[in-house]
């Protein structure tokens, strides 16, 4: 991959950047309440609309399911300019557009494509993932909500958990049981669930910084067609692996740039404490936190640049998400070694970040990049087994 611009991409960058500065201004301000979710769902479905209307949506999606087909150069140049101008993040949008949409323009039929996707580019629908039950989450095989085949459709019972943005979600991508005889990989199957079908209760669960982020799904008897079934019965399995490749490839990137901006700050926040000067630990840590970000930055550029290449993200993002969870947590220890006390508590008391940022919130989330979208010692036997060939768990 060439990392200076060509004269196409310089021209993608400059209509972009023009774009973003003409657009930021008449967007309404973000929600307040991070737990008021019918308006995070409008503002991030907002968001989502403009992009479509400029013909930014599923900026790497294939242009035959109404992405725009960008290369993984125009991709990054994407991501770099609209996180440089603070633009929003997909939010509410994660699911459809990061992973369950590029999973059926993948692996689902013509008309599933056509009856899905435009809605999640046009900002209409909201997705959400039902895969983690209490009893399967790293080992997610061992799932065991059930779906018994009756007519046309499956009849779905069980419980699921962790399911972000569910309390805003129009569908579900669904792990259900098919055949409980068959080895236990064999037999799952991937459905597409509409959350207003009746026998669906969710119940709110909230995280450590008091935000009901996601919820418990419990199944009664939801019919669901079979035609909502994206590949074969039992053969869900593999289509969990298109969806995970997608999840854990590319879909943490842009938290990377948001990154340098939190890094930037805490410098600020440094000077402004006086540990800047005094400390030269803090100075060398923060410059070692910023070169791990510029060589995770790098690493991306090649794992986009390989998707392009084999049509799916590989492992590189199990490297990606390890090491970029090892920063975030090397950040997070830093930054409340600088606050001081002000790390005590949430919402910046004392007034000390220049961007309005809450390091000690930030260091808080950064506790579920060891665990969203597989734990970090789940990573570490992806990376072990299928990069160095290192000999498979027991
Ligand atoms: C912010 C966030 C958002 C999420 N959103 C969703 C969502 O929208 N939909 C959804 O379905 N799920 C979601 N999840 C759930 C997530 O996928 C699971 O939490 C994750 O897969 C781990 O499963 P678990 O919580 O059951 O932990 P467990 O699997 O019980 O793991 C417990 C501990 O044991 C370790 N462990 C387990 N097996 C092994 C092994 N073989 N080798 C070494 N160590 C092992 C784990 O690494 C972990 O430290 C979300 C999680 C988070 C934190």
């Amino acid at each position: 991959m060439n990392l200076a611009d060509t004269p196409a991409e310089a021209q993608f960058r400059k209509e972009l950047r023009t774009w973003l500065a003409e657009v930021l201004p008449t967007l309404p301000p973000p929600p307040d309440d991070p737990n008021d979710w019918p308006a995070r769902r409008a503002y991030d479905m907002g968001w989502q609309a403009r992009l479509h209307e400029a013909g930014y949506a599923g900026i790497a999606w294939p242009v035959e399911v109404g992405g725009r087909g960008a290369t993984p150069a125009e991709e990054l140049i994407f991501l770099e300019e609209t996180e440089r101008v603070g633009a929003p993040y997909v939010g509410c949008g994660f699911v459809g557009n990061l992973h369950a949409g590029p999973t059926i323009a993948t692996v689902g039929t013509d008309e599933q494509k056509a009856r899905w996707l435009p809605p999640i580019l046009r900002g209409e629908n909201v997705w959400c993932q039902g895969f983690s039950e209490p009893d399967a989450g790293s080992d997610l095989a061992s799932l065991r909500t059930r779906a018994v085949r009756d007519g046309d459709d499956y009849v779905v019972t069980g419980h699921k958990i962790w399911t972000s943005h569910a309390q805003v979600s129009d569908f579900c991508e669904l792990l259900v049981r098919t055949d409980p005889d068959a080895p236990k990989h064999r037999g799952i199957t991937w459905l597409v669930m509409p959350m207003d079908t009746p026998g669906i209760e969710l119940q709110p669960l909230q995280t450590l910084t008091g935000v009901s982020d996601f919820c418990e799904t419990f199944l009664d008897g939801v019919r669901i067609p079979v035609a909502n079934r994206v590949g074969d019965e039992n053969d869900g399995w593999r289509v969990a692996m298109v969806t995970f490749s997608f999840e854990r490839g590319t879909a943490f990137v842009s938290e990377l740039l948001g990154t340098r901006r939190l890094v930037a700050d805490l410098r600020a926040v440094a000077e402004s404490h006086g540990v800047w000067a005094s400390d030269v630990s803090v100075r060398r840590e923060l410059a070692t936190v910023t070169a791990e970000l510029d060589a995770q930055w790098a690493l991306t550029k090649r794992n986009v640049s390989k998707a392009q290449r084999e049509g799916t993200p590989g492992v590189g993002g199990s490297v990606f998400k390890l090491a970029y969870h090892h920063t975030r947590t090397r950040l997070g220890e830093l930054a409340l070694r600088v606050l001081g006390r002000a790390g005590l508590a949430l919402d910046d008391p004392l007034g000390v970040s220049p961007a309005g940022l809450d390091h000690v919130e930030q260091r808080l989330y950064a506790l579920s990049l060891s665990i969203a979208a597989g734990t970090a010692q789940i990573q570490r036997n992806i990376v072990g087994e299928r990069l160095l060939g290192l000999p498979k768990e027991r």
